[in-house]
């Protein structure tokens, strides 16, 4: 990415532009075109809604946590109406409960189902292929919108054989990359649903985009910077194969999770069915403070955790384990973090970091006898 700026209008960009729009698709596991927006996550949430809806239209969204409200909230702030399925923010969708809500929706009044597959502020993933028969079960029509922004190149996903009509993701998690990207994959549906859609759009509309695309430009100035640095991340990721990528997440969330329990405390994700790979949140016990601990962390061990959210305000802090990273340096997050509990005075078990190494031992052990079997 620190190379001269190229001219976005000449020769040089449009090969770069066609690596990224090409190579994009094979993450996101779709032949459709994808969207690359010069903006964070929240625009592609913009541009996922504004494309396909029309004001007034109901929206079924899934109350996982913090970002799924955030979602809520800007669909309720562009006109839409949405309903959201409520949760205790300790797990993931319940295709049960969306399929219930749909069967009750005899006059197909939903017009999209929208949820986060990796709740961030949590640590829960839910299943899309779960929720895509749910819907197909009840012979629903609405779209189904997905956020991907903490799962995209991090957890196995697939766009065309899961039938999801929106992809949303952002360029600063999986994809390793700085902030200031981020896209929509869209299906053939979606794009018909664009053609009528009603909903106000400008700098998010796609078809401007899709048709300037076609040639390898854009339809306004595009971050190349970034776009050099997602050519080599797509590249990066096939180079390590994206099963493997997906193996290394899981064995980085269970050491992580191993480490939790030694301690003693739970995660907020309650039921395994919904781990994530990306990270976890950890709950602190009652009476201690999760953001004086995590200033403590910050300032003797220079390590950042993420913030508890809504209910878990103080209460939990986040280790992320996503994009590039290793086993050393979780076990150098973990080590930073028992000893930051120790200096904290927060009662726990000592044994983390133990625990966490045999954890990936022992994931390195079946994975090489896996590969001589
Ligand atoms: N969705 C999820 C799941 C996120 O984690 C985030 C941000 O972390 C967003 C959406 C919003 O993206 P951004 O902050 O890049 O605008």
């Amino acid at each position: 990415m620190d190379t001269p700026v190229i001219d976005h209008r000449g020769p040089e960009f449009a090969e770069l532009a066609r690596k990224c729009l090409d190579g994009i698709k094979t993450i996101f596991k779709t032949t459709n075109p994808v969207i690359i927006y010069t903006a964070t996550g929240t625009g592609a949430w913009e541009g996922a809604l504004v494309n396909t809806l029309s004001p007034g239209d109901k929206v079924l969204m899934v109350e996982t946590g913090h970002f799924a409200t955030l979602w809520k909230k800007m669909a309720e702030k562009l006109g839409l109406n949405p309903e959201f399925i409520v949760t205790d923010w300790r797990t993931g969708v319940d295709a049960a409960a969306v399929e219930a809500r749909l069967l009750n929706d005899k006059r197909h009044e939903i017009k999209a189902v929208c949820f986060v597959h990796n709740e961030t502020s949590t640590g829960c993933l839910s299943s899309v292929p779960e929720v895509r028969k749910a819907i197909d079960r009840v012979g629903h029509p609405a779209l189904l919108l997905v956020d991907t922004v903490s799962s995209l190149a991090s957890a196995d996903y697939r766009h065309d054989e899961w039938g999801v009509d929106v992809t949303v993701a952002g360029a600063q998690k999986g994809l390793m990359l700085p902030p200031g990207m981020s896209f929509n994959a869209v299906s053939d549906k979606a794009l018909a649903a664009s053609k009528t859609s009603k909903l106000p759009k400008s700098f998010w509309a796609w078809d401007d985009m899709l048709a300037m695309n076609k040639t390898g430009f854009f339809p306004y100035t595009p971050a190349t910077q970034i776009l050099h640095g997602l050519a080599v991340a797509i590249e990066m990721l096939h180079e390590e194969g994206l099963d493997n990528l997906f193996a290394r997440h899981d064995r980085l969330a269970e050491a992580t999770r191993c480490a939790a329990k030694a301690w003693g405390f739970d995660i907020v994700c309650r039921d395994p069915k919904y781990y994530s790979p990306s990270l976890t949140a950890i709950l602190l016990p009652d009476g201690y403070d999760a953001d004086s601990f995590r200033a403590l962390a910050l300032e003797c061990f220079n390590i950042s955790y993420g913030a508890g959210f809504g209910p878990f305000k103080g209460k939990m802090f986040r280790i992320g384990h996503l994009g590039d990273t290793n086993d050393t340096m979780l076990m150098g997050a973990l080590a930073a973090t028992e000893m930051a509990l120790s200096l904290a005075g927060i009662p726990h078990n000592r044994g983390g970091v133990q625990a966490a190494m045999d954890c990936l031992v022992s994931a390195h052990e079946n994975s090489t006898h896996a590969a001589t079997e």
